[in-house]
């Protein structure tokens, strides 16, 4: 696919995953390691116009900021269950916190953890994590379907290495389309980067209204059906288009948006 229309596009709105997208993906969530010269650039996209650019992470929002830090972007964070972006008043969209279900979930899980499964508790979702053991993908998937099916208010977000627990309604999907007719953003053409199955459903609903859904390869997406062959691409690509144009706006994190 060419990509130097995109270049030169104005009126853009570029949705971003972080893990396996712009991050390289570490054997676990808290080992990621973001470049400086990357924040660098996302806060350049930002300023330059600060409704061109949204996260749109699995991440909770306080763990895609302390990521970032300095910077503070808009995002849609754990998979749409916080949505900070302009025009909006709180982050939290009245998704069931987790904690609700908890001890039942641990139960079902104990017994991989103690064969080294590792879980990690967002405010949303539980991820389960079986990278350093992938003999048990299969019955963690398996087990967590079966949850599931007595929990009707959650659903199992499957991912490489990675089974989540969310709230039913929650998605970025749904997120993005919700993001779509949401003014200031409402008739700006999405374009959407991700590399996983939670974004692919996303991507679907941007190709879907117009937009333009760009995939990178890895553990999901074959190179053959990407667009990018790396996150280091991403990065590549987002630099030149960062210095495509000069706002000759001053580096001021203070623009980036508050809580
Ligand atoms: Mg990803």
């Amino acid at each position: 696919m060419d990509l130097r229309p995109l270049k030169t596009a104005r009126d853009d709105l570029l949705l971003l995953d972080l893990d396996g997208t712009v991050i390289d993906i570490a054997p676990l969530p808290g080992e990621v390691w973001v470049d400086g010269s990357l924040k660098s650039v996302l806060h350049e996209l930002f300023m330059r116009d600060p409704l061109g650019l949204v996260i749109v992470t699995g991440r909770s929002l306080s763990d895609a900021d302390r990521m970032l830090t300095p910077i503070r972007l808009p995002a849609i964070a754990s998979h749409g269950a916080e949505v900070r972006v302009a025009g909006t008043a709180a982050a939290s969209t009245g998704a069931l916190s987790i904690r609700y279900l908890k001890p039942a979930l641990e139960a079902v899980l104990n017994p991989f953890v103690t064969c080294g499964a590792i879980v990690e508790w967002k405010p949303y979702s539980s991820a389960v994590h079986v990278r350093t053991a992938p003999e048990l993908a299969g019955p963690v998937l398996e087990a967590l379907r079966a949850f599931v099916e007595r929990n009707r208010s959650y659903r199992v977000q499957p991912g490489p290495y990675v089974f989540e627990v969310l709230p039913a309604g929650v998605a970025k999907a749904t997120a993005v389309s919700r993001l779509m007719q949401h003014l200031p953003y409402a008739g700006r053409r999405p374009v959407f980067i991700g590399d996983d199955c939670a974004d692919h459903d996303a991507m679907r609903e941007v190709e879907r209204v117009g937009g333009t859904a760009l995939k990178v390869a890895g553990e999901y997406f074959p190179i053959s059906d990407s667009h990018f062959a790396s996150t280091a691409d991403v990065r590549a690509w987002l630099m030149s288009r960062a210095r495509e144009e000069t706002s000759g706006t001053a580096s001021d994190c203070s623009r980036c948006i508050s809580e």
